[in-house]
């Protein structure tokens, strides 16, 4: 999963770290993902530990855009282009890429 989708990686961990006083036990247990192929329909499985340096970094990253939208600051779009596949269905996308 963290190969394939460090996205889901990255969420996962956050909801660990956060979701503890909620969820007792769940930084402390791997969660299990699981995903299924839409090709095939396979279904997978996979437990994943909890990473705290993941969920840290992850942490960190969120503040810093917080706090660059905060202070006015542009960041860099992580695309190129408006067609990048994220952007397509980004919620955002009208406002990222409106001319300054
Ligand atoms: S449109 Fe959305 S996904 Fe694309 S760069 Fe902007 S914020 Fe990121």
């Amino acid at each position: 999963m963290a190969r394939a989708k460090p996205i889901y990686a990255a969420q996962l961990a956050v909801y660990q770290a956060y979701m503890e006083g909620t969820v007792p036990g769940i930084a402390s247990n791997p969660a299990l993902f699981t995903a299924i192929n839409k090709d095939s329909e396979e279904i997978w499985f996979e437990l994943v530990p909890f990473d705290g340096g993941l969920a840290q970094r992850m942490s960190d990253r969120a503040v810093r855009v917080i706090t660059a939208t905060e202070a006015g600051e542009l960041l860099p779009r992580h695309a190129t282009t408006p067609t990048h596949f994220e952007c397509k269905s980004c919620p955002w996308q009208d406002r990222c890429w409106r001319p300054a």
